[in-house]
Formats: C-alpha cells, structure tokens, sequence
C-alpha cells in the first residue's frame, strides 16, 4: 500500500506548472448548475421539491440542483438496499476488492475534476482539495489490501478435541447501513464510511450533507460505473432533522459530525435495539509548545493546524498552551506568519483560506469573537468578516489573555479561530489540554525526546503527533495515521484508515462441521 501524493508527486516530477494547468483546465470544464436525482436501486428520482446548493465561492452560482425527499425515498432506497443484501452478503470478497481496484483507476483518472468538485462545494483550496481526493484514493487501496492480508476475515480454527471437527472463524456483515456523512470532507469522508460497509458485505444508503451533496453523487456514480449492483448502494439527498426516524429502519449506521448530533442519533439508535454504529465526532484539539521547541516548525505546524480549511475540520487545532519562556516570541511570530495569509477566491493559485461553507458559520464566527471579547479576551490578530453575502470570508483570529472560565475553551468552534495561554510547564499543558470532553487530536512543538515521550503518555487523544509542521494535530493519512477519537470524540475506538476499522462493520460467525 502506497499513498496517493498527488501534488507532491508533481512537484517532485518538477512539473508543478503541469499540476496548475490540469487543475486550471478542470475548472473550466467542471460545469455547475445541473441537476442531479436521487439513486434508489435503478430509478433516478425526480421530485418537485428541490435543493438549490450554492457554491460558498461566488453565492450568486448554483452548484446544482438537488431533490429534497420527505423522507418516502430514503424509507424506499433502505428497502431496496435490504433486498441487496440478499445477494451482496454473500459476494466472494475478492470480487469486491476487484471492483475496489476498478473504483480507484476510475478516481485517478478523474482526479482534478473531483478536486474542482470539492473546491466549488465547500471552498477548499486546489492543494487541500486535492488531498482529499488523494485519501479517498487511499481509502479504496488501504481497505482492498486489508481484505487480502486477512484472506476476507475468514480464518481456520484449530480443532484438537473432536476427531471430524472443521472450524473457523468467518466475519459477516450486518446487513443495511445509513452513511450520514459531513460538508468538510465530502468525498474522503464519505468514501471511508461508505467502503467500511460496501466491502465487508453490507449495502449502504448515502445521505450527504446538504451543503455538499454532490462529492457523494460522484463517489456513488463512480461505484455503480464500475459494478457496484444499484442496490447495494443508494443515494439519498434528504435535509438532516428528517433522518432520526428512518434509522429505525437500517442495521447499522455511520456517522461524522458534531457530537450533539452524533450522540442524540446514537441514544435513539441503541435504545430501539442495541446495533453496531460508527461515529466520528468532533473535537477541541490543543497543541502544545514548549520552551524546547523549534518555533519556526511550531508557528508553521500551528498556522496550518488552525487554519487550514478555515479551521473546519474534526481535527483543527483551536487551543495552543505555550510555555512561558518562548510565550510572547512565539505568538509575535504567529501572528506574524497569520498577517501575511492570502484569503479569497480558492480557485486562485495562491490562496491559502477560502470561504467558510455557509452563511451560519459566519454568524457562529461573529457570535465567538463577540463572546471572548466581552468575557475578556483580547484579539491578537484578526476578528473580522471580510465579505459574507458573495461569498464567506473571515480572518484567521487568535484569542489571548480569555479567562480560563469562559465557555469558549471547551466548546468545539468549527471556524478560524485559535484560543492561546500561557503555562508554567508541560504538565500544566498537557492538564489543561485534557481537561474537555473531546479526545480527537493534540500536537506537540518541542525538541525534547522525553518532553515528547510524556506527552505522548499522557494526553487523551486518539491521534497524537510531535512535530507536525504540516499542520500540527491534522492531515491524518489513511494507512498511517488511524483517525479517529477517543472519549466524546469517537465511539467504536477502531480508526477510520487504521487496519482495524472494517471489523466495526462487521460481526463473527463460528463455523463448525463434523464428519
Ligand atoms: N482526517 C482529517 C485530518 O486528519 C480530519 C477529518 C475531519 O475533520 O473529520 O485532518
């Protein structure tokens, strides 16, 4: 297994411009506007109610039409996925890794389109939309090979008692699963809950967020294109409030996004009957820096963690501990780094940050900034929206001197902003840094090895890194970075991308026969 590395394949290829110009042509040719049906088995649904999605780019443009179901389609599309799992429960799992392969070629030849696709749906720039392209890649590769190295999970037992006994141990699927999936990684974040559950024998109804619905068309064209049977994987645009009771319904489900709603879909799921779900939720991720840091690596990893992508990650970085010692000399550098960002139009070579998903984030951006000014914060550098009816950009903020009793440093913000303190030491950091309900990611700054080894030991965190210049506590890598969250961050405790991730998708059979 290698993972995809597409911009930086081409760089070192020493064809960046090629990169630029594939890139450039794909935004001439991607067209917007059209619309798209719901996928139930083989019929391509129409509605009378419609979803107009907006590119965050330019308002003015439609990214394209979509149906708004009342929840009859997905009730349909759960029946015709259960009629699926028939037949699919019982594949030969190399068949599905073939079509797995098939799925990637397919990918790798649409590559910049999909990262144009990503760009006009949720703003991400040309470099990040192209790494998401990448580990939705990544994801079909990892997972194929995982069912290879585990001979499709079924295993010989030793028998030693009864003569004639054959035994083994064989995983099978669940059955139906819904795939609710998040506007900040439309395609990696959907591929990687939708083959959890297609390729270990399960059938899936997609149901993308409203925001972004047409990353998961694409994903769910390209597997039907290559022969995913239409019935073992549906597509369902439906507004989020109307899901709950559809759930009812389905054997399993997937979910990323925000704890409120991940945990009040969890407790109605189990309550009816307990059943498997896979939750991603969110996160208040630290990083530390302390006085044995490199700070130029901790401004970079710092800057890249909080606002890559505007913050809007599971992962972002959004509360940094600084030791004493390197407190003012680090912040003056950040700040530094943060004055010079290019924010605008993501489409541009050269923008780092582009708009924020929606009109709302805006308004959580706005409603942050007044809070931590009014409980005492003070703004290092940012605060302000630069332009929110066109399209939606804000600055990159850092918060300073807020009082540790603010709700803020709990409370996971999804927008670009950076809360910073100053501690005594390390152990107060690594306190503090513990001391929320998440326990997604946390990074660390500092040259130290057994510095690095503490806190490694004991920070509650289900991805941890030293040193991570290229974004401080994001850009987990499928197949090397399992990701996922421990406490309120995660559920199963098994990594999305990590070699035990299909086994939450799937339950065990003993197998005996005698002779
Ligand atoms: N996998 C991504 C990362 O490591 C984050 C996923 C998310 O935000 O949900 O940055």
């Amino acid at each position: 297994f290698v993972n995809e590395k597409t911009y930086q394949t081409y760089l070192e290829e020493g064809r960046e411009e090629e990169f630029h110009k594939e890139y450039e042509k794909a935004l001439e040719k991607v067209n917007l506007g059209n619309e798209y049906p719901i996928l139930v088995g083989k019929d391509e649904v129409k509605l009378s109610d419609k979803l107009i999605v907006k590119t965050p780019i330019d308002t003015s443009k439609v990214l394209g039409i979509f149906q708004r179901d009342d929840g009859s389609n997905l009730l349909n599309a759960i029946n015709v996925a259960k009629e699926g799992f028939k037949y699919w429960k019982d594949s030969d799992w190399r068949d599905r890794v073939e079509l797995a392969y098939k799925a990637v070629k397919e990918m790798r030849r649409m590559k910049f389109e999909l990262a144009v696709i990503i760009t006009y749906e949720n703003g991400k720039n040309r470099y990040e939309a192209m790494a998401e392209v990448d580990e939705a890649i990544d994801y079909f590769n990892y997972y194929a090979k995982l069912l290879e190295d585990n001979r499709g999970f079924i295993r010989e037992m030793e028998s030693r008692i009864v003569k004639g006994e054959k035994a083994y141990s064989v995983m099978r699927p669940y059955g139906t699963w819904l795939i609710i999936s998040p506007f900040n990684f439309p395609l990696a974040i959907t591929t990687t809950m939708t083959l959890g559950a297609l390729l270990t024998g399960n059938t899936v109804v997609v149901k993308p967020s409203s925001d972004t619905p047409l990353s998961a068309f694409m994903l769910v064209s390209i597997l039907r294109k290559v022969g995913f049977p239409k019935e073992v994987v549906n597509y369902v645009t439906i507004p989020g409030e109307l899901v709950d009771k559809y759930l009812d319904y389905v054997d399993g489900f997937a979910f990323t996004g925000s704890r409120e709603v991940g945990h009040k879909l969890l407790k109605s799921f189990i309550n009816k009957k307990p059943r498997p779900a896979v939750l991603e939720l969110g996160g208040k991720n630290a990083t530390i820096i302390t006085a044995k840091a490199d700070l130029n690596k901790a401004v970079e990893g710092t800057f890249r963690g909080a606002f890559g992508f505007g913050g809007q990650k599971c992962s972002a970085t959004s509360r940094v501990f600084i030791e004493k010692a390197v407190y003012n000399e680090f912040l003056a550098k950040l700040k530094d780094k943060i004055e010079k960002t290019v924010i605008g139009d993501p489409r541009k070579r050269e923008t780092f940050l582009g708009p924020l998903i929606n009109k709302n984030a805006v308004e959580k951006y706005k409603k942050y900034i007044k809070q931590a000014i009014d409980e005492g914060g003070k703004i290092l550098v940012g605060g302000n929206v630069i332009e929110e009816e066109k399209t939606y950009l804000v600055q990159p903020t850092v918060i300073v001197d807020l009082p540790y009793s603010s709700s803020l440093w709990k409370t996971e913000l999804f927008v670009p902003i950076l809360l910073a303190k100053e501690v005594e030491n390390l152990q107060e950091a690594i306190k503090l840094a513990n001391d929320v309900d998440y326990g997604l990611t946390a990074g660390i700054f500092s040259e130290d090895e057994k510095e690095i080894e503490y806190f490694f030991n004991n920070i509650e965190a289900g991805v941890v890194y030293a040193n991570r210049i290229s974004g401080s506590t994001t850009g987990g890598m499928p197949g090397v970075q399992p990701f996922g969250g421990w406490k309120d961050s995660g559920w199963t405790g098994k990594n999305a991308g990590g070699p035990y991730y299909l086994l939450s998708f799937m339950r065990e059979q003993a197998r005996t026969t005698y002779k």
